[in-house]
């Protein structure tokens, strides 16, 4: 019988926001409430859900939020001037837009507009070329979360031979820079990879993040391998489901990630931390 460790992102993530709330509790303490400022535009509802989850976590964890709930025929130029302000608002450490955004507006001039030391879901190109860089810069938090459930599950990263099923520019690409940094030798697959499973029959460590269910199942990977699924999508029967085929990957991987309860949970805390971070980089440089 196959010993598959299912990694726990509840649990991980609950460590890492207990430490969030005494960190931010140091910052009131001198005076300075860590604020994440989101701005939805538009009534798409799962967009609604994902908001409130931010909100309700920043007010959970000693952070303060606001929420702009924008209509959907904004302009892209109120929106930006939204923006602006926010920019120079001191008691706002994080920036968030959540996209998608109504057609008419474009979202990368939205992102850029965003100051980067602001810009804590790291979409924008100042912190894209950090990571691509090696340099210090806000991570994008669901990539992020991924390098956080490897760490704590002191899965070692240098060395290993890792695949990327997606290359979406807010998971797959940013968690190949990551891993690929983290010393791996990274494959990245996409829709047009021929053959997946000769891929990943040979990698240690696969993260797949398509947006479609049973992906991959335990035929095409290698006994032992790290599986991790960021995918979140309803199945036919209207089932939250991940992009893998969790129950033949458990026969066959050392680790797995479930849906719900794995990356998940670990996306909207370092959302908390980034923010933190933010806050307690501004409160250093000005005491
Ligand atoms: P995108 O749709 O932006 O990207 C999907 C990627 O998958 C694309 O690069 C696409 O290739 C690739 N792809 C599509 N079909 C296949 C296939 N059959 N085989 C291999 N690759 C394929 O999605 P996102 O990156 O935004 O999201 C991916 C999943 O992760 C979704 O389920 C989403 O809901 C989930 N997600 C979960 C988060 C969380 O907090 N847990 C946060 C963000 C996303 P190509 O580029 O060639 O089109």
């Amino acid at each position: 019988m196959n010993q598959v460790t299912i990694i726990d992102g509840v649990a991980v993530s609950r460590t890492l926001r207990q430490e969030v709330s005494s960190r931010a509790a140091a910052l009131h303490k001198v005076g300075v409430v860590p604020g994440l400022a989101v701005i939805l535009v538009g009534d798409d509802p799962a967009s609604a859900v994902y908001v409130r989850n931010k909100v309700k976590a920043c007010e959970e964890h000693g952070l303060h939020s606001t929420l702009d709930r924008l209509p959907a025929d904004t302009t892209e130029i109120e929106l930006l001037a939204r923006i602006h302000e926010l920019n120079e608002d001191v008691r706002v450490h994080g920036i968030l837009v959540q996209l998608p955004l109504p057609q008419h507006i474009d979202s990368h001039k939205v992102i850029e507009a965003i100051a980067p030391e602001k810009d804590v879901d790291g979409f924008h190109v100042a912190n894209v070329g950090a990571l691509m860089t090696g340099k210090a810069g806000f991570k994008p938090c669901t990539p992020n979360g991924v390098m956080k459930l490897l760490e704590a599950y002191d899965i070692s990263i240098s060395g290993k031979r890792a695949v990327v099923v997606g290359r979406s520019n807010i998971v797959g690409k940013p968690m190949t820079m990551l891993l690929l940094e983290a010393g791996a030798t990274v494959t990245v697959c996409h829709s047009k990879t021929p053959d997946l499973a000769v891929h990943t029959k040979d990698a240690d460590i696969v993260v797949v993040a398509v947006g479609k269910c049973n992906v991959l199942n335990g035929a095409m990977l290698k006994p032992g391998a790290i599986v991790i699924d960021v995918g979140m999508n309803r199945n036919g029967e209207g089932k939250l489901c991940g992009d893998v085929h969790f129950a033949s990957v458990c026969d066959v991987a050392g680790y797995a990630t479930p849906v719900p309860g794995g990356v998940g949970p670990m996306t909207i805390t370092m959302l908390l931390v980034n923010t933190l971070e933010s806050a307690e980089r501004v409160t250093a440089q000005h005491p």
